[in-house]
């Protein structure tokens, strides 16, 4: 694509990193891994961080570390990335979807206490495009019918929420949460993640788990439970220590980009912008999503995307409602029109090329573009 739909920043400063890597020889479990989650867990504002090899590792490890039995349910919204509840699938829990605010695209509050039955175990919150959840009122609930949060961070690494006067990183407020580090998110590690939590002993046992079950004092063959190799190197960590130290940067220029677009864009009211700002809430911007208005269906909004791209312009639909992917059909038997604010939502959105270094002619030629093919 001329215009990339995503693009990391990379400096010199990654590179002269990733390089002293490779000039040391020392390649896995060393010292980049311990400044890297040191820096991790400081950046969430917890007490521990394990680095993993992905973000779908990290939430999987999220769910395992919590001893969630086979049939147990965990509520999430259906709009998502599939790897929120595919982690779920991998340890037989049965996901309970609904639906989403369709202004802010996070879980729909309101339905949560509806969806819970007497097998709910837990609630699985994405921070949708880096904008936090309503967190305080799903703690609320959470408390109240004693079940466990899971925070998908994976779209929101520096986002934040005000709770009771103190700014609270996200990732932060439930028992423990994942972040993805994957190319096109806020920062990145090539293929990389992490669990953060606050509570010690779950840290011990992911970071087990991570490492094909052995626990730090045991010697290399003994495994004192069932892991994986979930380990990420010391390459990617030096990567993802120096993209780390730049998140507030690439967050300002992020936001700058979302203002540009919005200069250019708002005044069209077959659009739908998301909101520059959240309530106490920062967000960390990780796409730049638009919706076409109910007038487009989408074959309209596929078409769109398809001339866009063919004009060398990046532009993808996002999500794909889970609930309506082949093998969540045929396993629990959705069909189109169990969500239909979801399907209605995912049938018109847009991600447009969002990137911290696009140039306002960049941004001036995917508007028109748009906007032209929107005619
Ligand atoms: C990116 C992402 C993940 C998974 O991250 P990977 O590193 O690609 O495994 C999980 N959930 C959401 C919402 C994501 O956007």
């Amino acid at each position: 694509m001329r215009i990339p739909l995503s693009s990391p920043d990379i400096t010199d400063a990654e590179i002269e990193a990733v390089s002293a890597v490779l000039r040391s020889r020392m390649l896995s479990l060393g010292a980049k891994l311990q400044e890297f989650e040191a820096a991790c867990a400081r950046r969430a504002g917890c007490a521990h961080a394990v680095a993993v090899n992905s973000g779908t590792s990290g939430l999987h490890l999220c769910v395992r570390a919590l001893d969630l039995k086979a049939g147990d349910e965990v509520v999430a919204a259906s709009f998502s990335f599939v790897a929120s509840t595919n982690v779920l699938l991998m340890e037989n829990l049965r996901p309970r979807f609904i639906e989403i605010n369709p202004q802010t695209y996070n879980i729909d509050v309101d339905q949560i206490e509806a969806a819970i039955t007497s097998r709910t175990k837990a609630l699985m919150i994405v921070h949708t495009f880096g904008r936090p959840a309503p967190m305080q009122e799903i703690l609320d609930i959470a408390r109240r019918r004693n079940l466990l949060v899971i925070e998908d961070a994976c779209e929101a690494i520096g986002a934040s929420i005000e709770i009771e006067g103190r700014e609270i990183p996200v990732g932060a407020l439930g028992a423990l949460g994942a972040f993805a580090f994957y190319p096109n998110k806020q920062i990145t590690t090539g293929e990389g993640g992490g669990v953060v939590t606050h509570d010690e002993r779950l840290a011990r046992r992911i970071r087990a788990m991570r490492n094909q079950g052995r626990y730090e004092s045991a010697d290399w063959f003994e495994h004192e439970e069932l892991g994986y190799n979930y380990r990420l190197s010391e390459i990617n960590c030096a990567l993802g220590e120096v993209q780390l130290e730049r998140l507030d940067e690439i967050l300002v220029a992020r936001e700058q980009v979302t203002h540009a677009y919005a200069e250019r864009l708002e005044s069209n009211s077959s659009l739908y912008l998301p909101p520059l700002n959240e309530p106490n809430a920062r967000i960390s911007w990780f796409v730049y999503v638009v919706r076409l208005s109910d007038d487009y269906g989408i074959e309209d909004r596929d078409r769109i995307a398809r001339e866009m791209r063919e004009r060398g312009i990046g532009c993808g639909r996002y999500f794909a409602p889970i609930h309506l992917q082949p093998f969540y059909r045929r396993q629990f038997g959705y069909k189109d029109g169990d969500l239909p604010v979801t399907e209605s939502v995912a049938a018109r959105t847009l991600a447009l090329p969002f990137f911290n270094r696009i140039t306002g002619a960049e941004l001036d030629e995917v508007c028109y573009t748009l906007q032209e093919l929107m005619r």
